[in-house]
């Protein structure tokens, strides 16, 4: 460096700073710029995903608004078709209640048709049964007519009374009366009903004796015999049912307690709706009687509850509030007939255990209604000797025992229904052979069928006629004895014997007493020879009781087993004498008879002519 270039160097150093600091400048302003850009390029990000964002916010915003349009349509859809269904169900409900409406309305005229006539009847037929020329037998049918008029009776009065509280036709006729009394009075009608059917009754009336109030009495004690008649018609002998009544002064309270059957749960709040039965199988009744004392109750401005345990029992609780009415001078009410036709329906006809003695044909009814047995026994006692069973259990049980010439047998019953019966009475050897005729209420096919398939040998559907019923039992029994002496005369194996009159059905009791009787001679056959056979090994190789095996041979074949026996031997001894030269003693060991003289007497008693003469006869 010298004086020379010290200008240019200090210019060119200048200059050098001025670039410097220019470049520098331009260094800030580049990363200012960097800076801004890099605040934009974020902005811009964010603004970006804002925007994202919002669209997604306003694409659910749009779906929610298109779900809800969507589902509001359904919505409404549904709401129409509801509406439609709501009204279809009304128009059916209109049309169930006018249908039952009418239903009722067809039940209230013929119910009032009906009294009329049963009017008329009742009372010829409660004369006729007083009268003192009446034969026994004639007595019972009427006694028997009169209490079947009564139970008609009374339930077409329940149909009529009920029709009216429907309508709001039911009049409240208030008394004023003294309550212990009253009650005290109704219950002791059933203490004759209670000792005959071995139940035991309690009455506890704890109200005071002068204490009235005002009841419309021939409905309560409507109310009363019907908890009453419940109680016994539902339990068994044995059982115990209590009446209990207080009165706190503002409530009478009466309550029938029973130990008898009791309501199942899901029954217990139906009982009280009208033609409610716990039992649809087997009714015993209409299913009006609580809805009418329910009716009656309320009338009153009362209350009936009920506490059942099934198995345990039941409590039916009356509660009625205490009014008064000026006194009135009517006479202590007499006992409504409807009352006293519910007393005559609890009074049952007794079973005859054990049969008569005698010659005539012995027969069984099994029928759960003791009407029907009774008057079954009524038709046909001159000529049967009749045992009777209330259910199909029995029914075998004296079937077996008893081994009767005919079986008459209902179709429905509890316990074990005639169907069931008919087929376990025929596939019981001991009573397989026994003719069963089913009694129906129903006529239809299909329940012929089914009787028939049990085993049934004939078929008669209620109401019977006594000529009809007659004619059947004779049939069958005639029928049973041409069979017997088709089998009385084969002693070898029986052949087809089922000849049946017409419209009776082949029964498979046949079959099996054919394989009975055919083993039975198979077994004869085989022990023969021995002089000691005797009813007891064949029973006990026949696998049957001693008098059940005598029965079930008597009624096969008409002999007893030991005359068969004798006859099969003596069969078997004239085929021998016939086809053999062995001598007539060795024919007459070889039979089973011991002393070729007594077998040379009874040979003749049967053949009418000796064995020797027998064989000079053919030659021999
Ligand atoms: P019904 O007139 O046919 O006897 P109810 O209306 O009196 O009919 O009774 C309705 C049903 O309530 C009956 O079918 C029966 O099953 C049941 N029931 C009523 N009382 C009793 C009782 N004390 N024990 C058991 N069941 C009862």
């Amino acid at each position: 460096m010298d004086n020379t270039n010290a200008d240019i160097l200090l210019l060119q150093n200048e200059s050098l700073k001025e670039e410097t600091e220019k470049i520098q400048l331009l260094k800030l302003q580049l990363d200012d710029y960097w800076e801004r850009r890099s605040a934009q390029t974020s902005l811009f990000y964010a603004a970006l995903s804002i925007v994202v964002l919002l669209c997604g916010f306003l694409f659910m915003v749009l779906r929610a608004f298109w779900l809800h349009k969507r589902h509001q349509k359904e919505l409404v859809e549904q709401n129409r078709l509801l509406a439609r269904q709501r009204d279809t169900e009304k128009r059916l409900n209109e049309q169930l209640n006018q249908a039952t409406q009418s239903k009722l309305m067809f039940f209230t005229n013929v119910s009032h048709d009906l009294r009329t006539p049963l009017t008329l009847i009742a009372e010829p037929v409660e004369q006729l049964e007083g009268a003192d020329y009446l034969t026994p037998q004639h007595h019972a049918l009427m006694k028997i007519a009169n209490k079947n008029v009564k139970i008609l009776r009374r339930l077409i009065n329940q149909i009529l009374d009920f029709r009216k509280y429907e309508n709001d036709k039911l009049d409240v006729n208030l008394t004023e009366v003294h309550v212990a009394e009253l009650m005290r009075d109704w219950s002791e009608s059933f203490t004759a009903i209670a000792r005959k059917r071995d139940i035991k009754l309690s009455i506890d009336i704890d109200v005071d004796p002068a204490f009235t109030m005002a009841l419309d009495t021939e409905k309560i004690e409507r109310v009363f015999f019907n908890l009453m008649s419940n109680a016994f018609k539902y339990s068994s002998s044995n059982c115990r049912i209590r009446l209990h009544c207080t009165c706190d002064g503002s409530t009478l309270t009466f309550s029938v307690e029973d130990t008898g059957q009791g309501i199942a749960a899901e029954d217990i709040d139906k009982i009280f709706d009208r033609f409610y039965q716990v039992d649809k199988i087997y009714p015993n009744g209409s299913g009006i009687g609580l809805s009418l004392a329910k009716a009656f109750v309320e009338l009153h401005g009362g209350s009936i509850a009920v506490e059942s345990t099934p198995g345990k029992g039941s409590t039916f609780t009356v509660q009625l509030p205490v009014r008064h009415v000026e006194a009135t001078e009517a006479p202590a009410p007499l006992r409504a007939t409807s009352t006293a036709d519910i007393l005559a329906e609890l009074d049952e006809v007794e079973l005859d255990a054990s049969p008569a003695e005698g010659e005539a044909p012995l027969l069984l009814v099994i029928d759960d209604n003791a009407d029907i047995r009774k008057l079954i026994r009524e038709l046909l006692s001159p000529k049967y000797r009749i045992i009777e069973a209330s259910n199909g259990k029995e029914g075998i049980r004296m079937a077996s025992k008893y081994t009767p010439d005919l079986i008459i047998c209902d179709v429905m019953m509890p316990v074990m229904d005639g169907l069931e019966c008919c087929r376990r009475i025929k596939d019981e050897i001991s009573t397989s052979h026994i003719p069963v005729l089913m009694l129906t209420a129903c006529s239809m096919d299909e329940e012929r069928t089914m009787g028939y398939e049990s085993g049934a040998d004939g078929y008669l559907s209620k109401p019977f006629n006594s000529k009809m019923l007659e004619m059947r039992c004779e049939n069958l029994i005639a029928n049973r004895k041409r069979i017997r002496n088709v089998l009385s005369a084969a002693t070898d194996a029986p052949a087809a014997t089922t000849a049946r009159p017409a419209g009776e059905a082949p029964a498979r009791d046949a079959d099996i007493d054919r394989e009975f009787y055919a083993r039975f001679l198979k077994l004869v056959e085989g022990e023969m020879a021995k002089p000691d056979l005797n009813i007891d090994t064949l029973a006990s190789k026949m696998g049957i009781g001693r008098s059940q095996f005598y029965r079930k041979i008597k009624s096969l074949t008409n002999y007893s087993p030991v005359e068969l026996l004798r006859k099969i031997r003596l069969t078997k001894a004239r085929e021998l004498l016939t086809t053999t030269d062995r001598s007539i003693s060795e024919i007459a060991y070889e039979v089973g008879f011991s002393a070729p003289a007594y077998f040379t007497r009874v040979f003749r008693e049967m053949f009418d002519e000796s064995p020797s003469e027998l064989r000079t006869r053919l030659g021999k």
